[in-house]
């Protein structure tokens, strides 16, 4: 192949605002880190980006976290789950998902995805009817959010509350509504390869005072949850404030002087990420041999990363694929892999969930590439690794499928 090689790297993020850097440096001049540690009449950086969050979303209330899976362990301490419950979530996720479920003695039990990368509903609602979950975690893996009135309808009708995973849909919205806010709560991450990069860092969001409270008390809040930038009213920690475990997960004012600044920009942030998107899958839709997910007409959505099938690949010429690609600069995922790598795993790999079928979701894995599309990337950059990509999927014998 004579095509010029791509020569950036997809983990390099764009570095953290001015701003942000000056605010970070002033918080460590003043050596007050924590974010209870305040000085008289001063509001912590921890507590500014809760009501600053929860203005954005749209929410009533919002707490910072350690973590994006922190949040999600509170979301459902905080919802009454616990040891021995079933919580449905998608079989196509991050293993941090599974892994909150199962943290808190739950039992994760993985519904089946769509080729276009959503959760079935169909298998929702069997497995509903099936296992009597005591919550749905729509985890909106790489930022395909599924038919979002269908599930809200069905978790509604079953009377199951459902807590959305929104660690890629950070932004998105479905018909104007901004995912997190469907259900009983959202779960965001400010990991550096998220939306907003903190290093680490979680969100968790909703409109209900009790379960915010409660929440409020899980995330370690000692009796100074007066200190929160948007939390409910005293009255409603009445209970909460003895009954909920202190699990330590707070955020600390450096992560939040950094998260400031890239909240104030990230409507910018995504416009971006949308051009290289559409740079990207431009290129890629001209190959007949790449399948690329559809996008309802509802939903907004951020392309921080893109996602494609190469359908009934065989797993040799997967391997060769990803190694073509990585030869030519280009580091794709693929989710068909037998072995977990990197930040990648597929369900079976997760030994600590009990083995389920799941053969849609399987068949659709087999052939799934993943790639980031970091802002540090040109629109000139994404039509490169397009082409680069179309060339790998040439190359490649015809499969039988196709
Ligand atoms: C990153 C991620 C999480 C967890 O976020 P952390 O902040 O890394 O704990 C949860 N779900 C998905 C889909 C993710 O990608």
């Amino acid at each position: 192949m004579t095509i010029a090689r791509f020569t950036k790297s997809f983990t390099q993020q764009e570095p953290i605002p001015e701003d942000g850097i000056e605010a970070a440096i002033e918080v460590m001049r003043s050596g007050r880190l924590h974010r209870y540690n305040v000085a008289p009449g001063e509001e912590s950086h921890v507590s500014a980006l809760e009501r600053e969050v929860a203005h954005w979303q749209g929410s009533a209330y919002a707490l910072a976290c350690s973590s994006g899976g922190a949040a999600l362990r509170i979301a459902m301490r905080a919802a009454g789950i616990g040891v021995g419950d079933v919580v449905l979530t998608n079989a196509f996720t991050l293993a941090p998902v599974p892994g909150a479920i199962v943290a808190v003695g739950a039992r994760p039990v993985l519904v089946e995805i769509t080729k276009d990368l959503r959760m079935d509903l169909d298998d929702l609602s069997a497995k509903i009817a099936r296992h009597r979950p005591a919550a749905v975690m729509a985890s909106h893996m790489r930022g395909h959010l599924c038919d979002m009135d269908r599930l809200t309808a069905i978790c509604a009708d079953a009377g199951v509350p459902l807590i959305e995973d929104c660690a890629h849909t950070m932004g998105a919205k479905w018909n104007g509504r901004r995912s997190g806010s469907f259900g009983l709560a959202g779960a965001f991450s400010s990991q550096t390869y998220k939306h907003l990069n903190s290093g680490e860092g979680g969100l968790l969001v909703s409109d209900d005072a009790d379960f915010m409270a409660r929440a409020i008390i899980l995330s370690g809040s000692y009796m100074l949850y007066a200190r929160h930038g948007a939390a409910p009213s005293e009255a409603h920690f009445r209970n909460a404030r003895l009954d909920m475990p202190n699990t330590s997960a707070r955020m600390d004012n450096l992560r939040a002087a950094l998260l400031r600044p890239q909240l104030a920009r990230i409507e910018d942030a995504i416009d971006r990420w949308n051009e290289r998107y559409h740079a990207t899958e431009a290129v890629l839709a001209g190959c007949s041999r790449i399948a690329l997910p559809a996008r309802p007409a509802q939903e907004t959505f951020v392309g921080s990363s893109i996602q494609f099938r190469l359908p009934g690949i065989a797993p040799q010429d997967a391997t060769r694929f990803v190694a073509d690609a990585a030869e030519l600069g280009v580091e794709l995922k693929w989710f068909g892999a037998v072995d977990p790598v990197g930040f990648t795993s597929a369900h079976p790999s997760w030994r600590y969930v009990d083995p389920q079928s799941l053969p849609r979701t399987d068949a659709v894995l087999a052939g799934l590439f993943d790639m980031r599309l970091p802002l540090t990337f040109s629109t000139d950059d994404c039509r490169q690794i397009g082409h680069i990509i179309v060339a790998c999927a040439n190359a490649l014998a015809p499969s039988e499928a196709s």
